[in-house]
């Protein structure tokens, strides 16, 4: 009888350890992303809301949202400049509160998505608890400037700058399935360097005040800021689009960069890091969830930001 007690105190004790190791870490996983406010992505990319026909961030917010997260996918103009996005932006986030009835949304944006973030950030700080970039063009992108013919730093003869066109048209015919060029030139004007220096003195909340520093992590306007960022062209050799964007970033002169946007360009607030293994389709598991095998899943990355998000109880 002794002996049957024994048992059925160990078979208790597993119960218990199985409860505590197993469940209960579950139970903490099922909501590791659920962020008080609504998370709204924006994508940017030169405007286009899909790559190779797909969602443009690819599984991240399904991802986001299995972890507890209430998740919107921002559709903004490809062909405008970032205060005509941004407020497009806004009256969707109008809309995401009156259909939530929450107070405030965190908003990430990746590559122009990070100045269109920005701005809904610093015109209508009632409505945004946090901004998150992901590889914003914050300090310009040196093709813009190349493409837009006003880039006086990189010494490129006229036939490497024809090619690097050629490139980047390639690159983004790949992408897009074509027949986006005249949106390309539209949003390229808007991310040269002079024009996102011209945003940044009008909209400075967050940023570095100097190229490559820090900027505040919390902005007099209360919201809080965050960046990350990749450093790397070539991550895989099965994504077709690591060739362009190895080839278009030989406008950086050795520069750290993702193959459009600076790791310095990208700085802004509290900088989670700026050299991930990853290129500019990485950065939103693309293409397909080819990436870099040794590095962190973008959409795990991601996942850590709502999780931070969450944590600080925004
Ligand atoms: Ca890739």
């Amino acid at each position: 009888m002794f002996g049957s007690i024994r048992i059925s105190s160990r078979i208790a004790s597993v119960l218990l350890f199985t409860l505590i190791s197993v469940i209960i870490p579950l139970k903490a996983m099922a909501n590791y992303t659920q962020t008080q406010h609504p998370i709204v992505l924006v994508h940017g990319l030169f405007g286009f809301d899909s790559i190779v026909g797909v969602d443009y961030f690819y599984r991240i917010p399904e991802e986001l949202r299995r972890g507890g997260a209430r998740v919107y996918v921002a559709q903004v103009s490809a062909a405008n400049s970032t205060e005509v996005r941004g407020e497009q932006l806004a009256r969707q986030v109008e809309d995401i509160l009156a259909a939530t009835g929450a107070s405030k949304v965190n908003l990430m944006g990746h590559s122009h998505g990070g100045p269109t973030i920005r701005y809904v950030a610093a015109v209508y700080p009632h409505m945004v608890a946090s901004a998150s970039s992901v590889a914003g063009v914050n300090w310009g992108a040196p093709m813009a400037d190349v493409l837009q013919g006003v880039s006086d730093h990189i010494p490129l003869s006229s036939s490497v700058i024809a090619g690097l066109g050629n490139s980047f048209a390639g690159f983004i015919n790949l992408i897009s399935g074509g027949g986006q060029q005249q949106n390309v030139n539209a949003a390229l004007r808007s991310l040269t360097t002079a024009e996102t220096l011209r945003f940044n003195n009008d909209y400075p909340e967050g940023m570095p005040t100097s190229y490559c520093g820090n900027g505040a992590a919390v902005g007099p306007n209360g919201v809080r800021y965050y960046s990350w960022s990749g450093g790397r062209t070539l991550t895989n050799v099965l994504d077709v689009t690591d060739p362009f964007l190895a080839a278009v970033s030989v406008v950086f002169l050795g520069e750290k960069n993702d193959g459009l946007v600076s790791s310095c360009s990208s700085r802004l607030g509290h900088v989670i890091r700026d050299d991930y293994r990853m290129n500019h389709l990485d950065e939103v598991n693309h293409v397909l969830g080819l990436r870099h095998i040794f590095e962190t899943s973008p959409v795990t990355v991601f996942r850590q930001q709502a999780n931070r998000l969450r944590n600080a109880g925004l």
